[in-house]
């Protein structure tokens, strides 16, 4: 209202707007894909995480591409309807204007400082709640650059972070620890949680497989997700996570030779999970490759392990969009029933969970012939909605049954001490309790004996105090603090799965 009785000449005035009306744009197709607005944690999502953003557009650059050609035809006629058009100019109703909106964000922001005291804090949720149109942008855009301000905080906090171990076993434990973060793989396409086709079968007849048949991320995007399930804070409190030393950095602490393998891109535009990485004594990436591009140097590690303690982490591509290009040709053993966009991409998929499967075997495979006692650790850092209904939804970052389940299981050699046994059996009670992405790292310290001050047996699956997770998680618009789902035995025992979302 208050622009236009700033100039007579509109044609100027919508002309320079072009950048406000490009962001609603945006935001219009975000509301109508995802139903979430164009907010400063969206933005801070797509400068972190470039990798994310650039699949986002290969995911969706059809309804991306009809968006910006619809807009570029309204705003084209819009704009030469305008011009060389004069329009009245009104000195009294531009004040007006400006009187009422300087009155309501007042209002708003002495409601919240009335609140929380006046502070950082006001200020910063009257920009955050500022999603009007077009001006919102200016304040998110303002907001984006504090979060990004505050992620360098958290880095430079992390490198300086302390782990203080307060007791360690000395009797004999796990040589080497194995935790896999899986990518975009969700349990619906299993054969091992119940999926009709035989897309795991060699971990269908691994002996020693515990399966976790409910587990849950911390949230559907691998920036968020990642870091949360290395770290013992909960994802209530992110900044805890961000700034503080993760698994990797307690093992390390602790002893152990610590490795990093990734087949995952080093993103150089931020983000904590090169941090991680970073507090491994070794890392290995293996850009732009299959996965299996990293077996060669994971033998070799188990072969040098020697009496050292080891801990290997390896970040593997998965099922990362487009399916298509993350298995090998002789994995492309499930074809499309039809040449429905449906079928083609859920064929690929179910491929990648082969390959998947192969590679969690292969790894197992080497640990038995390593001959050490060892424990594997495997979980998705997200699911994946893949047009499964008629909401016609692809991809991650949405927050709903599909993308927030993800597939999980511990396997344990034969010849871990006996009393190591007794505890792992407690995996069997909690195959169908819901479970946390972030319960990994209590549960990996509990069974090796490496306890700090933030280590919570409530956490632990194989303590008797563990407590079935609310699966609380974090999404672009917010914290929420729990999700509903189940995968129902019944369902299973059709050969069909289903998740139920209340
Ligand atoms: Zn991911």
């Amino acid at each position: 209202m208050l622009l236009r009785f700033i100039s007579s000449n509109q044609f100027k005035v919508h002309a320079l707007l072009l950048p406000f009306y490009l962001l609603a744009t945006i935001d219009l197709f975000l509301v109508l894909n995802f139903n979430s607005r164009l907010t400063a944690a969206y933005v801070f999502i797509a400068l972190t995480n470039y990798k994310e953003a650039s699949d986002f557009v290969a995911t969706y650059w059809r309804p991306v591409a009809l968006v910006l050609s619809l807009f570029a035809l309204c705003y084209g006629l819009g704009l030469a309807g305008l011009y060389k058009r004069r329009f009245y100019k009104s000195r009294a109703l531009a004040l007006l204007s400006a009187c009422t909106l300087l009155l309501g964000y007042g209002a708003y922001f002495y409601k919240t400082a009335t609140l929380n005291g006046l502070g950082q804090g006001a200020v910063l949720d009257l920009a955050a709640k500022d999603q009007s149109t077009p001006f919102g942008y200016l304040s998110q855009i303002g907001l984006t650059t504090y979060l990004h301000a505050q992620s360098q905080e958290h880095i430079s906090k992390r490198r300086t972070a302390q782990v203080n171990i307060i007791s360690q076993t000395n009797e004999p434990n796990v040589d080497t620890l194995v935790f896999v973060i899986g990518e975009s793989s969700r349990p619906h396409n299993w054969s091992l949680y119940g999926y009709h086709n035989p897309t795991t079968p060699n971990l269908d007849r691994q002996k020693g497989v515990f399966r976790l048949d409910n587990v849950c991320t911390t949230s559907p995007y691998t920036s968020v997700a990642v870091p949360s399930m290395l770290s013992l804070s909960p994802i209530s409190n992110w900044d805890l996570i961000a700034s503080s030393q993760s698994l990797v950095g307690i093992y390390r602490k602790a002893g152990y030779d610590t490795h990093w393998l990734s087949v995952q891109e080093v993103d150089s535009f931020g983000g904590i999970i090169p941090h991680i990485a970073a507090e491994a004594q070794h890392r290995h990436y293996f850009e732009r490759s299959y996965d299996h591009a990293m077996l060669p140097a994971y033998e070799k590690i188990l072969l040098d392990g020697g009496t050292r303690k080891q801990a290997i982490f390896i970040h593997i591509k998965g099922s990362h969009f487009d399916y298509a290009r993350r298995y090998p040709d002789n994995f492309r053993k499930f074809q499309p029933a039809t040449n429905s966009a449906k079928d083609q991409i859920t064929a690929d998929y179910d491929n990648t969970i082969l390959y998947t499967d192969w590679i969690l075997n292969s790894l197992i495979t080497q640990l038995q012939a390593s001959k050490r006692s060892a424990l594997l650790v495997y979980a998705s850092d997200h699911g994946e909605n893949i047009l499964d209904d008629h909401r016609g939804l692809l991809g991650h970052g949405i927050g709903n049954e599909y993308d927030l389940a993800v597939s999980s299981f511990i396997w344990a050699s034969d010849n871990l001490p006996a009393p190591l046994n007794l505890r792992l059996a407690k995996l069997k009670d909690r195959a169908d309790q819901p479970i946390s992405i972030s319960s990994l790292p209590h549960t990996l310290l509990g069974i090796t004996g490496v306890l700090t001050n933030d280590y919570n047996s409530a956490h632990d699956l194989m303590s008797d105090t563990f407590i079935p997770s609310t699966c609380p998680y974090l999404l672009g618009s917010g914290y929420v603090p729990s999700f509903q789902f189940s995968i129902r035995p019944a369902a299973k025992a059709s050969g069909q799965l289903v998740h139920q979302a209340d």
